[in-house]
């Protein structure tokens, strides 16, 4: 059966087999299309050199030439195009010392992690199977191509893409590849922070997260991984697929050691998400009543607090206290986020400037202080969001000092 997206691509391949070269499709694309799972992007191997590639198409950007890929830009469409490869020893246990090119696609094939990625296939759908990939695929089986140990050894991120597969596509790990993982963790403390912490989020965001999740903890893998080798993984439970600032806020509740977020690398943005996260989940146990509900969807926002709900299993899980179904629950969330009369402090009738000029005083801790009071009343509906009312309402309730 044709594909779109291939057939998208096919006249890229035949510009390459018009000129003489082999060309195929390649890799995670093949797999996902044997596995009919949606294919991402489309990888090509060809045995043209990146300066032939260059010369044979009109828009190109030389992202990883030295390694021997092309992107090829066709129909708006971005394609890397990588030269058949083949790689020098390995002597840090994260990348080869040389790469070079080859004109044979077998020896490209040989140099891939699993059997199920050292798939190539032509524009007549016709598959390169060296290692039995397909049969694997069937079998729902990863399996390294050539001898474990070694391929591990090699590389020790193929460990980790191997756990985040599994949680993805939810198939065995072969006996020999699981064993010869388990015996090559320790080099796992090779590999750059971003490269772990990539294969990490696809480990947590797969369908059978659960087994993958499972398999890394007892392999002890954590124990190599920067931060995470500070926390006692065997402790903390992954039940369905998480995303990963939601993990580590978990993580966080159920082991407070306060490492720094800094050691993963991971934007301020996410460093932000993960300490709001943590505040949520601590607040949890305190809703005890429709208003503290109302405050805290007020203070997190309502899709923040639907997703702690529908999470619950896995704080439970990690024997974490959460809130009585009884005020939450989806339905009650769902309606005070649609009664909430405003969502976010510049809502308000008033601002600092005029609480200032209505009291005559000058600025000070009191502003922040009145400012929290007053939204807290809007929110519980206590005094209506309009100026006059807000600073008669200040008059009477709040001590200003
Ligand atoms: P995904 O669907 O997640 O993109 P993928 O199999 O396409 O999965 P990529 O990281 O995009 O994974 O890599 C493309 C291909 O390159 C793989 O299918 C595999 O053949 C090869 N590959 C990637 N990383 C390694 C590695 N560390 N060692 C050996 N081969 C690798
Ligand atoms: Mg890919």
């Amino acid at each position: 059966m044709t594909n779109t997206l291939f057939e998208q691509a096919k006249p890229l391949l035949e510009q390459l087999e018009d000129h003489g070269y082999q060309a195929y499709y390649v890799g995670g694309c093949v797999r996902d299309y044997l596995m009919d799972r949606t294919i991402h992007d489309i990888d090509i191997t060809t045995s043209a050199t990146p300066d032939e590639v260059e010369t044979l198409f009109d828009k190109t950007i030389p992202v990883g030439k030295e390694h021997g890929t092309i992107n090829v830009v066709y129909h708006g469409e971005n394609y890397e195009i990588t030269t058949f490869r083949a790689e020098a020893e390995y002597t840090d246990h994260r990348r080869p010392s040389e790469v070079y090119f080859v004109r044979e696609l077998y020896e490209d094939v040989k140099r891939r992690d699993f059997t199920m990625n050292a798939l190539a296939m032509d524009t007549d759908y016709q598959l390169h199977d060296y290692f039995n990939g397909r049969e694997d695929i069937h079998h729902k089986l990863i399996r390294t191509v050539g001898e474990a140990q070694e391929r591990f050894d090699e590389d020790a991120l193929r460990i980790l893409r191997g756990l985040r597969f599994q949680a993805q596509l939810g198939f065995d790990i072969e006996q020999a590849t699981y064993t010869a993982m388990e015996e090559n963790c320790s080099s796992l403390e090779y590999l750059s922070v971003e490269r772990v912490v990539v294969e990490l989020r696809k480990l947590l965001s797969g369908d059978e997260t659960p087994r993958g999740y499972r398999n890394m903890v007892d392999m002890q893998a954590f124990d190599y991984l920067p931060y995470f080798k500070s926390y006692d993984m065997n402790k903390m439970q992954v039940v369905e697929p998480l995303s990963f600032t939601t993990f580590l806020a978990i993580l966080n509740v159920q082991q407070p050691l306060e490492m720094p977020l800094a050691h993963l690398k991971i934007s301020n943005d996410e460093k932000k998400e993960v300490t709001k996260l943590v505040a949520m989940i601590q607040a949890l146990p305190t809703i005890t009543t429709k208003k503290q509900l109302r405050t805290y969807i007020y203070d997190y926002g309502s899709k923040e607090a639907k997703m702690w709900f529908q999470l619950q299993k896995s704080l439970s899980s990690n024997d974490i206290a959460t809130a009585s179904p009884l005020i939450f629950n989806m339905q009650t969330i769902e309606e005070i986020a649609q009664q909430l009369p405003i969502r976010q402090r510049n809502e308000l009738a008033v601002t600092g400037k005029d609480l200032m000029s209505h009291t005559g005083l000058k600025g000070g801790k009191w502003v922040k202080y009145a400012l929290r009071a007053l939204e807290l009343a809007v929110v519980n509906e206590q005094v209506i969001n309009q100026q006059k009312a807000l600073l008669e309402w200040m008059d009477q309730h709040v001590e200003i000092q």
